[in-house]
């Protein structure tokens, strides 16, 4: 038996995996050459170093194009070069590695409708400063540090909503204290509200500019017009 005849190292090759390798395209052979192991079955994922973070990442679309996650770059490719995902945006700079030049994804779309239910836009901390620009609502200072206030405070019934928290500097929330607005001088910027699924989306997964921009287009609400 010649001793060279060893297997394929990712094993048997089922019909499936026939199949699949016959859709390879650019991409899929791009991530073949890279190489490494899969996060979708039988294929591989390729592991670019440094664009795992979200500000790398990939707005991923469902068939209908809804906004549905955050991918990395590597999950990004993977999907696309096994015929799971299309690119719908590509951003300027190309992804390269030691052998090969793409196109680097910024928005791919699932060649599948998943069911899945829109996330609702959850309450946090770092959610509420945005909507409220890092200003505090009740003097218009910027402040590094910013604390939540509730406009109706909780001891009176206020609840924990995006219609009554607001960001407040420290001193202000101080001066508040656990008084209604009307009892004191006190007024705010806005009247604070609900973000649309869009900006909150942003908010969350804080992409750079040129990101920002190429994803806006697909999030509902995202462009403040
Ligand atoms: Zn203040």
């Amino acid at each position: 038996m010649p001793a060279d005849r060893s297997p394929p190292r990712q094993g048997r090759a089922t019909a499936a995996q026939a199949r699949k390798r016959a859709l390879v395209n650019r991409w899929g052979e791009a991530r073949d050459r890279v190489g490494g192991t899969s996060v979708l079955g039988s294929g591989a994922v390729v592991v670019i170093p440094g664009t795992a973070s979200p500000r790398g990442g990939v707005l991923v679309l469902n068939l209908d194009d809804e906004p549905l996650n955050i991918c990395g770059i590597g999950r990004a490719i993977a999907l696309i070069g096994s015929g799971k995902a299309e690119v719908v945006v590509t951003r300027c700079r190309p992804v390269r590695t030691s052998s090969v030049e793409l196109e680097r994804p910024s928005v791919i779309r699932l060649q599948k409708l998943v069911r899945r239910p829109r996330l609702a836009a959850r309450l946090t901390r770092r959610e509420v400063f945005a909507r409220d620009n890092f200003t505090c609502q009740y003097c218009g200072v910027r402040a590094r540090e910013l604390t939540i206030d509730h406009v109706v405070p909780r001891r009176l019934g206020g609840r924990h909503t995006w219609e009554n928290v607001v960001s407040a500097c420290r001193s202000c929330n101080a001066r508040k204290g656990g008084h209604p607005l009307s009892e004191t001088r006190m007024r705010l910027a806005r009247v604070p509200d609900r973000p649309s699924y869009g900006l909150w989306f942003l908010w969350v997964n804080r992409p750079d500019a040129e990101a920002a921009a190429a994803w806006t287009p697909y999030l509902p609400g995202a462009s403040r017009a």
